[in-house]
């Protein structure tokens, strides 16, 4: 399993020579397993991800949706395999949101009042696929295994456990904890993973004054992955106002806390 970051940041991308070490652009993670391209979110990293599959020849593309908040959807309508015939996308993501299907959610993206080109316009396939969150789900006829787990987030979150070649990688971003309180369901979604993707908005400074806004911390990652036995955990969703100054001393007290933690970076690729 080939994992690359191609945006790391939270909440807004953040194009400033002060942020660039760890990187400006949103929620946007490729995975490579057995040949098949899986993106974890559409932030603002997404357009440039794109680019790259269509220089690699990429027309089957999965996209698992961890929730629609705009820093993790703000790239897909400039992800350019989505216009091009002979591609097909298939995006799925839970039903948080009443009676809206995914479908309604990404036409929502692409009104006219928001978007020049609208979904009906869109030259690839796309195929939009709910699921209710808990459900657990296969891609490529059973090759990838996927669980689903509910994060504490406004208006809901998705934190995905994908199986494949016997690795384990858990995306969870955008989760909120109760200092305290370790959230035990979630120590058992990362169960022996082999790397965890995590939330670490803020520091533990900070946390306090943004009770409810959904977000966590290295501190919180590193007890829930040492809780879990997982293996690494990659630092995730850095806090827009926090620049390279900032995230280098996090990462530096995550890392002499715990080895297995270190920072996601722009860029930056692992294999499993
Ligand atoms: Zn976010
Ligand atoms: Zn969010």
């Amino acid at each position: 399993m080939r994992i690359k970051f191609w945006g790391v940041r939270g909440s807004v991308s953040c194009a400033y020579p002060d942020f660039l070490e760890f990187g400006g652009n949103t929620s946007c993670v490729e995975l490579e397993i057995m040949g098949r391209t899986v993106i974890l979110d559409a932030g603002t990293g997404m357009p440039w991800l794109g680019n790259d599959l269509l220089k690699r020849g990429v027309r089957d593309i999965t996209i698992l949706m961890s929730h629609f908040h705009n820093d993790h959807t703000g790239g897909l309508n400039y992800f350019k395999p989505i216009y091009i015939p002979g591609h097909t996308i298939t995006i799925k993501a839970a039903l948080n949101y009443g009676e809206l299907t995914i479908e309604d959610l990404i036409r929502h993206h692409m009104t006219a009042e928001l978007h020049p080109v609208q979904y009906e316009h869109l030259g690839s396939t796309m195929i939009c696929q709910g699921f209710h969150v808990g459900e657990a789900f296969d891609l490529f006829d059973g090759d990838v295994q996927v669980k689903t787990f509910a994060l504490n987030h406004p208006a809901g979150c998705t934190s995905y456990r994908i199986e494949a070649e016997g690795k384990v990688l858990v995306f969870a971003t955008d989760t909120e904890h109760t200092p305290g309180a370790p959230n035990m369901g979630l120590v058992e979604h990362m169960r022996d993973a082999d790397l965890v993707i995590y939330d670490t908005t803020y520091s533990e400074a900070e946390l306090p004054s943004k009770a409810g806004w959904g977000h966590s911390t290295w501190n919180e990652g590193v007890k829930l992955c040492k809780m879990a036995n997982a293996k690494r955990m990659a630092m995730f969703h850095y806090s827009p106002d926090y620049n390279d100054d900032t995230v280098r001393a996090l990462v530096a007290e995550a890392t002499a806390a715990w080895p297995g933690a270190f920072a996601a970076k722009e860029g930056m690729e692992i294999t499993l």
